[in-house]
């Protein structure tokens, strides 16, 4: 322990990302491996993003520029709102970490459900909150009414992941939007949407209009699933003017990059729709492999997301492990405490086809 360090910091724990392809063909002698562990989008990158990354290579040694109003222009006005009410970051991990930053003062209390998104935890501790974990319901979606009940006077942020990752669960949307009109003054709602696009846009609440009503309300999504861009690290919030100015003034100088930037754009101004065209595959493939899955013995869970999640009679662990040794990566979910669930993302067509067939032999010969 290095006594000068922040003491909040070792109450951090590291973020386990899943299993990179490099270092599982090495560590199992591969030659080859399906990814499906980290929930990333397996038909990027889409030709329109592509041409204009290689593009912008051209003007990589001159600093994007500050204020990012191209970008934030058309992400405002796609959601009716102008380009004062964004705020970016290099992937929405960075913007959690943002709104973490501009919120929480030492001793503030985070409400985080139980069983999601590991980054809440991290980036609250760091700033000296108190974490407050709220109990799922026994379907594994997030309990609103839990959330509620835990509110108290110390309430800073509440972190809502819809839908939720890694159940693939959303909540209903006429209780969030009362939960939100409901709220304290003093307490503000993080919605992380990074699954969003995989959903039935009419189950979800409008967070758009809630933030226009002046409810104490911050959007957060990201390019690096539905848009394929994970490695391009992009994302962004939307939120009152007043919130995404502060964010905008706490939030380092030039926290997005050049060529993530020109494929951030790209896709939002592509009008052949490439990132729906593959998002609709997924989700029929999502479909397709849940039946199977089913068919197998697994309890899955409906999926709202480009993932899924299923429950098995064996330990997540050992399957993830019999999978690695077939050359797929999936995702036991031990480090949520379900230790007999394992998180599996959609990939293409032709990966989701070999994942079942690699699965098929697992539980064959357990
Ligand atoms: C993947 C993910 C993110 C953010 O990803 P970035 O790559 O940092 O944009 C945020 N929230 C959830 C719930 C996610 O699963």
């Amino acid at each position: 322990m290095v006594e000068s360090i922040r003491k909040s910091a070792y109450g951090c724990t590291k973020y386990i990302p899943g299993k990179s392809t490099s270092q599982v063909c090495q560590d199992y002698n591969l030659s080859s491996v399906i990814k499906l562990g980290s929930n990333e989008n397996s038909y990027a990158p889409f030709p329109v993003i592509k041409q204009a990354m290689l593009d912008e290579i051209d003007r990589i040694g001159i600093y994007p520029e500050k204020k990012y109003v191209v970008l934030k222009q058309i992400i405002g006005e796609n959601a009716g709102l102008t380009e004062h009410h964004v705020g970016l970051g290099h992937g929405a991990g960075n913007v959690l970490d943002v709104v973490a930053k501009t919120f929480i003062e030492d001793g503030d209390e985070v409400i985080i459900p139980e069983k999601t998104y590991s980054l809440y935890t991290d980036i609250s501790k760091i700033m000296g909150a108190k974490i407050v974990k709220t109990a799922m319901t026994s379907d594994y979606k997030i309990d609103l009414t839990a959330v509620k009940n835990a509110i108290t006077d110390r309430t800073k942020l509440i972190y809502i992941c819809n839908p939720n990752n890694p159940t693939s669960t959303i909540v209903d949307k006429n209780e969030f939007t009362v939960f939100v009109q409901n709220l304290p003054k003093h307490v503000w709602v993080l919605l992380d949407e990074a699954y969003i696009e995989f959903t039935d846009a009419d189950l979800v609440p409008d967070a758009i209009s809630l933030i226009k009503q002046g409810y104490n309300l911050i959007q957060v999504r990201t390019f690096s699933k539905y848009y394929g861009l994970a490695g391009g690290r992009v994302g962004y919030m939307l939120a009152d003017t007043s919130v995404a100015d502060m964010y905008n003034t706490v939030s380092e100088p030039f926290n997005c990059n050049r060529i993530g930037l020109a494929g951030a754009v790209a896709i939002l101004n592509d009008d052949t729709n490439q990132a729906d065209f593959y998002a609709k595959k997924m989700m029929a493939d999502r479909e397709i492999m849940a039946k199977k899955l089913e068919s197998f013995g697994f309890e899955v869970t409906k999926s709202h997301t480009n993932f899924l999640f299923l429950k098995t009679k064996y330990q997540g662990a050992d399957i993830a492990e019999k999978l690695l040794h077939k050359g797929v990566i999936v995702r036991p979910c031990g480090g949520w405490s379900y230790p007999n669930h394992v998180r599996v993302s959609i990939g293409n067509t032709q990966e989701n086809l070999e994942f079942l067939a690699k699965i098929e032999e697992v539980l064959n010969d357990m």
